[in-house]
C-alpha cells in the first residue's frame, strides 16, 4: 500500500508545479497575453473558425501531459481568433464586451487564492469584499440601505435570481400561476421569459404593452391592461421594464412605470444589463430616473463596467425578499468564528460554491478609480450621437432616433423594395471584410443595422473607421445592385 501511495503521488507530480516551473508557466501565459493584446486594434472584428475536424482533434483531452508552448499554440490557433473578437475597438454588435487586463489579473489571483466566496464564516474577507462591492453597485443606482444584492455570472441568471425573488414576494405559487399576469413589451431581453420558464412560472399570462415610436413602453396602455386584468379576477403580479433594450438601446420611463406599479401592488423589475451602469454618468441620470424606484435591478458589469465575460449583478432594494428566496442552512455548514458571520453570498443567490467574481470587478475598480469608468461611459455616449451624425450626412442612409444610451440604429436605402436584403447584405460585407463588426435586429419588422458603442477600448478613431467601412461597404453594394 506504501509503495502503490508513492507511485500514484509521483505520477501526479504533474498537478503542483515546483516554484521554479511555476514561473516558468505564469512566463508563457504573460507573454501569451501581451501577443495577443499586442495585435487587438488590428485583429479582424470577426474570423472565420477552423476546420471542425482539425479543432477536435488539437483541442482533444489525452491520458499524458503536453508541453504548454504547443498548449498556448492551440488556443492561438482554434479559439483566440475564432468567430466575433469581443477584444476588438471595433466589435460594434450585440452589447459589445471589454475584458480589462485588471480583471484578468483579479481572475488569476482569485484563482490562486481560491478563497471561499459562498459562506461568509468561510471566506469572511472574500464575502465582504463582495457585499462591498454589491453596496456601491446599490449607491451607483440610489438603492436605500436595506438593499441586498449578488454577484452572478450574467445578466440571464441576475434576471433569474429577481423573477424568483418576486415570484416568492408576490405569493405566485403552483396554485395560482395561470392567474399571475406579467407585463412587459416587445423589446423584452429573451432572457426574462426563459426565467419565468425556469422559475416554474411559463403558465403565466404574459402581455406585451405597447411602445412608442421611440420603442419605450406606453405606460397609459400598462395602468389600462392592469385594470382589466384585475376586472377579470386575475393577478396583475409583474412589470418588467427596461434601462437599455438590446435592440436599440431604449429606456423605458421608468419613474412612470414605477408609480404605476406602485398604485397596483405590482413588482417592478428593471433589466439594466445593458444600460444601467450608466448611472456613473450625470449626464445619463435624467434618462434613467426612477431606476432606484424598482424592486429589482439586474446589472451587468461584463457589460458596462468592461470586464471579461461572467460578471452581472442583480439588487433587490428590499433586501429582505432576496434573502427569504435563497436563503437556506445544512447541518454541515456552521458558523466556525468567534464573532456573527456578515451575510453570506450564498443565502443570496441559487449557488453555494461559486467564483471568487468579486476580485474581477474589485481590482479594476481599484487600480482605475471610479472616475476612469465614468468618463469613459461618458465618451461611449458621445461617441454615439457622433456616429448618429456623421451617418445621417451620408447620403442613401437613415438613421434611427436619438439613442438614448449608447446604441444607434440606421438603414441603408430604407425606401427600397429590396431594403431587407441591402442591410442584411451590408452587414454580411461588413463581416466578411472584419473592419468593423456590426449587428442586426428587427424593429417594427423591419430589419435594421445596429451600431452599440460600449468597449473601454472604442475611441473617435475607430469609430471614423468604421463609418468609413460603412460608407465604402454601400458605395459597393449600390454598385451590385445596380448591374442586377
Ligand atoms: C445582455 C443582456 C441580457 C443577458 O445578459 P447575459 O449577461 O448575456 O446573460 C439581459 N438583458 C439585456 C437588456 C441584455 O442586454
Amino acid at each position: 500500500m506504501i509503495d502503490e501511495l508513492a507511485r500514484l503521488q509521483a505520477a501526479s507530480a504533474a498537478l503542483e508545479p515546483a516554484a521554479g516551473q511555476r514561473r516558468e508557466l505564469t512566463d508563457l501565459a504573460a507573454a501569451h497575453a501581451e501577443r495577443f493584446l499586442a495585435n487587438v486594434a488590428e485583429e479582424p472584428a470577426f474570423s472565420d473558425p477552423r476546420p471542425l475536424d482539425e479543432a477536435t482533434e488539437a483541442l482533444a483531452v489525452r491520458e499524458t501531459a503536453r508541453d504548454f508552448a504547443d498548449v498556448l499554440g492551440v488556443l492561438e490557433a482554434q479559439v483566440d481568433h475564432s468567430g466575433v473578437a469581443a477584444t476588438s475597438p471595433r466589435f460594434l454588435g450585440y452589447i459589445p464586451g471589454g475584458g480589462l487586463y485588471a480583471a484578468a489579473l483579479g481572475d488569476y489571483l482569485a484563482a490562486v487564492s481560491n478563497r471561499y466566496a459562498g459562506v461568509a464564516f468561510a471566506g469572511p474577507g472574500a464575502a465582504r469584499l463582495e457585499n462591498l462591492l454589491v453596496r456601491w453597485l446599490a449607491d451607483v443606482i440610489g438603492y436605500p440601505a436595506e438593499a441586498r444584492g449578488t454577484l452572478t455570472s450574467g445578466g440571464s441568471v441576475a434576471n433569474l435570481t429577481a423573477v424568483v425573488a418576486a415570484r416568492d414576494a408576490g405569493g405566485i405559487s403552483p396554485a395560482n400561476t395561470d392567474q399571475a399576469v406579467v407585463y412587459v413589451t416587445d423589446q423584452l431581453h429573451h432572457s426574462l421569459l426563459k426565467s419565468l420558464h425556469i422559475a416554474g412560472l411559463a403558465s403565466t399570462e404574459v402581455r406585451t404593452v405597447p411602445t412608442d415610436a421611440m420603442f419605450r413602453m406606453h405606460v397609459p396602455d400598462l395602468e389600462l391592461l392592469i385594470q382589466a386584468d384585475q376586472a377579470a379576477g386575475l393577478r396583475p403580479w409583474l412589470v418588467v421594464g427596461s434601462a437599455g433594450t438590446t435592440n436599440s438601446g431604449a429606456v423605458d420611463p421608468l419613474a412612470a412605470i414605477a408609480a404605476v406599479a406602485r398604485r397596483h401592488g405590482l413588482w417592478f423589475h428593471v433589466d439594466g444589463a445593458y444600460g444601467g451602469l450608466f448611472s456613473l454618468c450625470p449626464e445619463a441620470r435624467p434618462i434613467l430616473q426612477g431606476i432606484e424606484q424598482a424592486d429589482s435591478v439586474t446589472l451587468d458589469p461584463h457589460k458596462t463596467l468592461f470586464l471579461p465575460y461572467g460578471a452581472g449583478a442583480v439588487l433587490v432594494r428590499d433586501g429582505a425578499h432576496l434573502l427569504n428566496a435563497f436563503s437556506a442552512s445544512a447541518d454541515y455548514i456552521e458558523n466556525i468564528l468567534d464573532q456573527p458571520a456578515d451575510l453570506s453570498p450564498a443565502d443570496m443567490s441559487p449557488e453555494l460554491t461559486r467564483h471568487f467574481r468579486g476580485l474581477r470587478l474589485w481590482l479594476p475598480l481599484q487600480l482605475a478609480g471610479v472616475a476612469a469608468f465614468r468618463a469613459a461611459l461618458s465618451e461611449k455616449l458621445l461617441l454615439a450621437r457622433y456616429f448618429r451624425r456623421r451617418l445621417s450626412e451620408v447620403p442613401g442612409f437613415e438613421v434611427g432616433p436619438a439613442p438614448d444610451l449608447s446604441v444607434v440604429v440606421f438603414r441603408y436605402r430604407p425606401d427600397s423594395p429590396d431594403a431587407d436584403a441591402i442591410n442584411a447584405e451590408l452587414q454580411r460585407r461588413l463581416q466578411r471584410e472584419g473592419r468593423a463588426f456590426l449587428s442586426t435586429t428587427r424593429l417594427s419588422g423591419r430589419l435594421t443595422l445596429r451600431c452599440a458603442i460600449l468597449s473601454f477600448r472604442t475611441h473617435l478613431s475607430d469609430v471614423d473607421e468604421t463609418l468609413g467601412a460603412i460608407a465604402e461597404a454601400a458605395s459597393a453594394i449600390d454598385a451590385d445592385f445596380a448591374s442586377t
